[in-house]
C-alpha cells in the first residue's frame, strides 16, 4: 500500500519525529500533534534568556556589625571586639570577591556576638546576684 505523502511532513514538537498526515497524536511519543511547520531542535528562540556569569543574583552576607558593636557597649567587651573585628571583615572580603571568606567572618561575628550576649548575661547575673545579697 504506497501511500504518496506530497505534503510537507508533520513532525512532533515533542520528540521530532515524523507524523503522519491527519494524525492527532504523535506515534513515537504519544504527545498531540502540533501542526508547526518547521521542527527546531533544541531551544526555541527569543526567549530573551541571558545568563550572565557576572551579574547573578546579589550576593547578601550579613556582617552583623551592628549585634557586634551592641554587644561590645552592653555584654562584654573582649569579646564584643572580636565580633567587630570579624564583622569588620565581612564587607571586606566581599568587595574582594571573597565570598567564602566573608561567609566564614560573618559566621565567627555572629559566633562571637553570641558569646559576648552569653557572658554578658551571666555577669549581669551574677552582679545581680552579688548586689541583691549584698556580699560585698
Ligand atoms: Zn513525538
Amino acid at each position: 500500500m504506497a501511500y504518496d505523502y506530497d505534503d510537507d511532513p508533520i513532525h512532533c514538537a515533542t520528540c521530532g519525529s515524523e507524523i503522519e498526515p491527519g494524525a492527532r497524536f504523535c506515534a513515537n511519543c504519544g504527545a498531540a500533534a502540533q501542526t508547526s511547520p518547521s521542527f527546531t531542535p533544541g531551544y526555541a528562540p527569543g526567549m530573551g534568556y541571558e545568563g550572565g556569569p557576572d551579574y547573578g543574583e546579589p550576593v547578601h552576607v550579613p556582617n552583623h556589625l551592628v549585634w557586634a558593636i551592641a554587644a561590645t557597649l552592653c555584654c562584654c567587651v573582649p569579646t564584643g571586639i572580636v565580633a567587630i573585628v570579624y564583622a569588620a571583615q565581612v564587607n571586606g572580603k566581599l568587595a574582594a570577591g571573597d565570598y567564602n571568606g566573608a561567609l566564614s567572618a560573618s559566621n565567627s561575628a555572629k559566633t562571637w556576638c553570641w558569646v559576648s550576649l552569653g557572658l554578658g548575661v551571666v555577669a549581669a547575673v551574677v552582679w545581680g546576684i552579688v548586689g541583691l545579697t549584698g556580699a560585698i
